[in-house]
This record gives C-alpha cells, structure tokens and sequence, in this order.
C-alpha cells in the first residue's frame, strides 16, 4: 500500500485488559508494515511497560512507540499497582473502567503535543470501545477517529443494545427480542450478566458504560477484529446499529499463526503475541501435545482475567476424568481467593493432577498457557472456552470447535452467535454462577469430541471458518483479502478526511 509515509501518524488507545491489549496491538503491528505511518499507543505505566517488553521480544523491527498516561490504582480505590483486569477480582473491574475515564486530560495532552510536534494532528485515533471520551479529544484536534472494537460485529451489537435499552429486569418472559437484532434472534434472560439484569441506567455500571458506548457512536467509523465473510450476520446489525462505517480487517493473528508456520525464535507465538510468560513452556507443551493422537486432547482455558468458583471447579475436573479424554487446563485460584495467589491441589478432587499427570492424561497448567501454540497443534480437538472474542477467533482459524461455558461481558453473546448462526459451539454452561454437573461435562466433551454425527458437523463448520478466515487475511502479492484491503481502505478514508471542516470543530491546531 501507497498511501504517502510522510508525517503520519496513527494515535491508539486501548483499554487496559490483556484480551484488549493484544489485538491492538496486533493492528498497530498490521498498520506500520501496511504503510510505514508512525504509531504511538498511550496506556497507563504499567500496562506500557507490558507494551514495551512485548514489542522489543519481537525480532521484527518497529517504531511503534509507547506513550504513557499518569495514573496511580490507589487514587482510585484500586490495590497498589493494579492497571489491568487481568490483576483484578471480578466485581473491582468496575473501578477500572471508572479510573480510566480520568484519563481524558492527560490523553489530550499527549495528542496536543504529537500535534505541535508533527505540526499537524495525528492522521487518526484508534480507540477502545470502552474509551468513548476519546472521540472528545479527536474532535479538539480535528483528528479521525475509529473505535476499534475488539469483539466481533454480533457480540458488540448486543452488548450496545442491551446496555442502551435498559432496563430489562421488568421483562415479563423469559426470551425476548432485543432492540436492533431481528424478532426470531431471541435472547434468554440468563445471557444476561447480573448486573446488566438489575441496571436502571443509574447503577455505577449503566453509568459508565452507557457514557462510553454513547460517546463511542459519535465515532467516525468502527473497526472490527471479524472476517467480512464468517461474520456477515452480526456485521450487518452492527451497521445498522452504529449508523457509520464498520470495516471488518481480522482477524488479528500473527501470520506464522495462521500458516502453522515455525515462528521467528521457533515456539513462542502466545509469548510475542501476548508478552507472558506460560506456565509451561511451548517446547515442553508441544512435546506432550505430539505424544496424543491428532484431534484427541481438550484445551480447557477461560481467558485472561476469568475464573470459575470452587464446586464448578470440583464438577467439572470430575466430568472431564469420567470423559477420558485427553486435557490441558489453564487453573487460577477459584472466585473468592486471591486470584494473584498460588493456585491449591485442594481446590481439585483428591489426587487428580497427580493421577492426571502419571497417566499423561492430563496437563494442569498454572495461570497462562502457551495458547496459541496448543490450539495450532494437530492434537488438539476442542476448545472449552469461555468465548472471549480473542479466543474464539484463534480456534475458528485453527478449524477447533468449541464447547462453550461463556461468562462475562460479550460472553454470552458471542457462545451464542457461534452455537446458532455458525454452529460451531456447544454451550455447557452459562455465567458465573452457571450450574454445572460432571455428568452433563463428559456428556458435552462426547458430544463434540466424539466422531458422532455432531462432532463431525461441528468439526466442518469449524474448518470452514478457518478456510473464511485465511482468506480474509491473505497477503500474497497482489492478492488481498478483504480485511486486508478493509484496513486500506479504512486508512485512505482517514487520509482523505483529514482537514475537513468537521473534523476541526474547535481546535485551533493546523490541519
Ligand atoms: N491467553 C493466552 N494464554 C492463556 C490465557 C489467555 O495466551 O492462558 C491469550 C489468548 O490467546 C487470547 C487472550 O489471552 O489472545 C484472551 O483474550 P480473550 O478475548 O479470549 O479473553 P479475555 O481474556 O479478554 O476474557
């Protein structure tokens, strides 16, 4: 792509969550090799230490450079150096996504100074969702902006939705339709989180998310991290709901990924990806993933910041024993326990890791695995996942299926685009408060894992999407796939908006 390199400069802001950080960073990575444009993405201190050492473990040179935004937990109410969910019990997030709104004054600063010192505002702002007041600060400047949504166009839709037509505690049944989605696209009472059941609109929740999405539909445009072609359903509501351009330019995996290809320093994708360290190493996974059949073991994550409660945890080690399948299973402490703490044996039925363990049946990994190194491997299956977007995507394009047990968030939404409109997923549970029996587990693992009539369905319709998703994101010569011409296409946009009159609504900068 030609689009002049010359004094661009591309400003994002993600929200601090790993499943956020990770495809925007990702884009960022996809925008500086598309155009050479300079990019500086702003964070808090600790998250842009995180960012720094995840950028520089890369052997692929960039620019992309980190600019942080002061910020302190404890003036928030927030334990000492906490700036990330990932860190957090899961009812403190709210004080997260409140601290972050005090982020605006020090955010136009920043941009104010890339401002005087490229003499010309950024050529665009790329924000999270979650970080709606930037639009404010783009229209100060007389920058572009995009939100970039980090879920796919049908979870983002109805979490919009659902958020703005509140409240739905008075709904009198069970199923109900949802404001934007079509009359047989029935949502259940139990897709929704606890506290999206009670909000009015004036709870701390309505408040600061309602402020955010709204504020965030004042964008120019959106970005999704979703291919054109698996998605085509919840893109086309997403549109209709925001009333701006959506472009679809994922999903946002590394290449070598999506290749199966060795990467640069061999096996450590999920590292240069996500910048943790497992608790495993990929050669020493890999090496007990290559000891089991293709298509035999269960990958057992629910994501960065996410846990289950101790009976759940109980229940289901017990189901995926009675199953006999082969397993990986990421543990962190239960609900309720210092989720920073050492995870203990006791919260397992007595001596499963170690029978798990002596029999090579099972790998329990402590707090972070190397995903995206299990999920490419022949020998994965299944994916029992919470069905964060991130997650979602990286199985779909290694043509996994999925047994869904969503959460949180968009959670629901996305189980629920992935069982019904793809068919791809099977929901065990729902929610964290989710009942579950071992009995329904092994049930559920057989159902999908098995070389039943459902399993090899599924298993199809998985490979499909994975076909979807490759093409999506080629680059070969001149051969583009649509998301990647979208994120062209996204960029000339920018460029051919930049300096018009609504754009510099007030801000006294050249342009
Ligand atoms: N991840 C990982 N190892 C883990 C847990 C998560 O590499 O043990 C990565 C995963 O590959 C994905 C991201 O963290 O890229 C999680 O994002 P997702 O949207 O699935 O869930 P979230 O953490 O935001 O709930």
């Amino acid at each position: 792509m030609d689009i002049g390199r010359q004094h661009r400069h591309v400003v994002m802001l993600p929200f601090m969550a790993q499943g956020h950080m990770i495809p925007f960073l990702a884009l960022a990575r996809q925008i500086e090799q598309r155009t050479g444009y300079a990019i500086t993405i702003a964070t808090t201190p600790i998250n842009a230490a995180y960012l720094r050492s995840t950028i520089s473990s890369s052997t692929t040179p960039t620019t992309i450079r980190v600019a942080e935004l002061p910020f302190c937990s404890t003036d928030h109410g927030l334990p000492p150096n906490t700036e990330n969910t990932e860190a957090l019990p899961n009812h403190h997030i709210i004080t997260l996504f409140r601290a972050s709104q005090t982020l605006e004054p020090s955010f136009y600063n920043l941009v104010s100074t890339i401002t005087q010192q490229d003499g010309q505002p950024p050529l665009c702002i790329i924000a999270d969702v979650f970080l709606g007041w930037s639009v404010n600060v783009a229209k100060r400047v007389g920058s572009f902006h995009a939100v970039f949504t980090t879920s796919g166009g049908y979870g983002t839709a109805a979490y919009f939705s659902l958020w703005l037509n509140l409240p739905h505690r008075h709904t009198d049944s069970d199923e109900f339709t949802v404001p934007g989605f079509p009359e047989t696209c029935r949502f259940h009472r139990s897709q929704l989180h606890p506290k999206l059941r009670s909000a009015d609109g004036t709870d701390p929740c309505s408040v600061v998310y309602q402020r955010e999405i709204r504020l965030s539909l004042g964008s120019n445009g959106f970005l999704c991290n979703t291919a054109e072609e698996m998605e085509k359903f919840g893109l086309e509501i997403l549109r209709r709901f925001t009333g701006v351009p959506v472009w679809s330019i994922g999903p946002l995996l590394p290449p070598a990924f999506l290749l199966n290809l060795p990467s640069p320093t061999d096996s450590n994708l999920s590292s240069l990806r996500s910048g943790k360290q497992p608790g495993i190493t990929p050669e020493n996974c890999i090496k007990w993933l290559d000891y089991h059949p293709p298509g035999s073991v269960l990958y057992i994550s629910f994501g960065s910041q996410n846990t289950i409660n101790t009976t759940q945890m109980m229940e289901l080690a017990m189901g995926v024993e009675a199953s006999g399948k082969a397993f990986i299973w990421v543990v962190r402490p239960p609900v309720g326990f210092d989720i920073n703490g050492e995870f203990k044996a006791e919260w397992l039925p007595e001596g499963f890791e170690e029978r798990v363990t002596e029999s090579r049946r099972g790998l329990v990994v402590r707090t972070w695995a190397p995903q995206l190194e299990i999920l490419s491997h022949k020998s994965t299956g299944a994916f029992l996942s919470h069905c964060g977007w991130n997650s979602s995507l990286e199985s779909l394009s290694q043509g996994v299926p999925i047994i869904g047990w969503p959460l949180v968030a968009e959670q629901t939404y996305n189980s629920k685009m992935l069982e019904e409109e793809m068919g791809v997923c099977v929901e065990l549970a729902r929610g964290l408060d989710g009942r579950i029996l071992s009995g329904e587990v092994e049930r559920v693992i057989k159902l999908v894992m098995d070389v039943g009539e459902k399993g090899k369905e599924m298993k199809m319709k998985a490979s499909e999407a994975a076909r979807k998703i490759r093409a999506a994101v080629k680059k070969e010569g001149d051969q583009l796939g649509f998301s990647v011409k979208a994120l062209d296409s996204f960029l000339e946009i920018a460029l051919s908006q930049r300096g018009s009159s609504s754009l510099n609504e007030a801000n006294g900068y050249p342009s």
